[in-house]
């Protein structure tokens, strides 16, 4: 449906003067640090905040701007290496980043995996797109699909009947193996917020002998866009101050409060300072000025230090 997708993008455009560019490629990059300096110094030159990371496999970057700026940025950065790379576009606040960081890292995606384990620029799963998928949806086929992100992303929304691995980081997933291993024989359908988590975590299911498994092309970004309200039920956590993306259309609220199991999709930290757990609270489980501890045992120890 090629109209839903200009009106989204039209709202967009219309309603919002920011704009977020969510972008990645894995490459070969012989030259991390010369490239980090030049998207620096475009993205500097056109006010734009955000992550970038450069690695020697390639970039992960979300930065905002200005529509006009963003899509300058587009225009600006002509590097060969990355003349395909698809770009994600979604409604910014203008403050969705306190500053702009571009980092050289040995991975752009924290896996902790061996070139062995997971390499996509060598290999990775083969990609089904996202009309593809809404055609399994529709057709009921026999497929699953497994939920790349981490745990507290996928409180707050995910695909219908999908498998969640229920790591708190990426690198997490071997210990998700176990959990993981009956789907080997089964179709599986790996998705994540835009796509680079998939890239290498589907080549290490297929590595640990996964033998039908297929990556969501352009992420659950790209489905919602196409289909807004439709199979991914709730709302997509992004990392960055806007904490979830609203790609219109109506949806229903899947999150459920951690400490009560009221519907909510709002994010809290622990505030005990030692946990930091990245949580769903409701605002009836928050004292006055938002604060809320994950459990019992977190409210405790803030007694036990503030006697100490
Ligand atoms: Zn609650
Ligand atoms: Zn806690």
């Amino acid at each position: 449906m090629p109209s839903d997708k200009k009106h989204i993008k039209g709202y967009v455009y219309q309603t919002m003067p920011y704009q977020v560019l969510l972008f990645y490629k894995y490459t070969d990059v012989s030259d991390p640090e010369a490239l980090a300096a030049q998207i620096r110094s475009l993205a500097e030159g056109l006010s734009l905040t955000g992550r970038v990371i450069v690695a020697t496999e390639g970039i992960n970057a979300t930065l905002e701007g200005t529509v006009e700026n963003t899509e300058s940025f587009i225009a600006q950065f002509t590097d060969p290496r990355f003349a395909d790379m698809q770009y994600k576009k979604s409604a910014g606040t203008g403050k969705s980043f306190p500053k702009l960081s571009v980092k050289v890292r040995k991975e752009i995606v924290g896996t902790g995996f061996t070139q062995d384990e997971a390499d996509p620029r060598v290999s990775t799963a083969p990609r089904i797109t996202a009309d593809e998928l809404r055609s399994w949806y529709e057709s009921d086929k026999d497929f699953v699909v497994v939920d790349m992100r981490n745990n507290y992303e996928f409180a707050s929304g995910h695909f219908k009947n999908s498998i969640e691995p229920g790591i708190s980081a990426s690198r997490h997933l071997p210990l998700a193996m176990e959990k993981l291993a009956p789907l080997k024989d089964k179709k599986v359908v790996t998705v994540c917020t835009g796509g680079i988590r998939c890239e290498k975590m589907s080549a290490y299911l297929m590595h640990k002998g996964f033998k039908d498994v297929q990556q969501l092309d352009g992420g659950i970004h790209t489905y919602m866009e196409k289909y807004p309200g439709k199979d991914f039920q709730g709302t997509l956590y992004t990392f960055d101050q806007r904490v979830t993306m609203n790609f219109g259309g109506e949806r229903e609220i899947v999150g459920t409060c951690h400490l009560c199991g009221a519907q909510t999709e709002r994010y809290a930290d622990c505030a005990d300072l030692t946990c930091h757990l990245h949580f769903l609270a409701c605002d009836n489980c928050r004292d006055s000025e938002g604060k809320v501890y994950c459990s019992n045992e977190c409210a405790k120890q803030l007694v036990r230090s503030d006697l100490a």
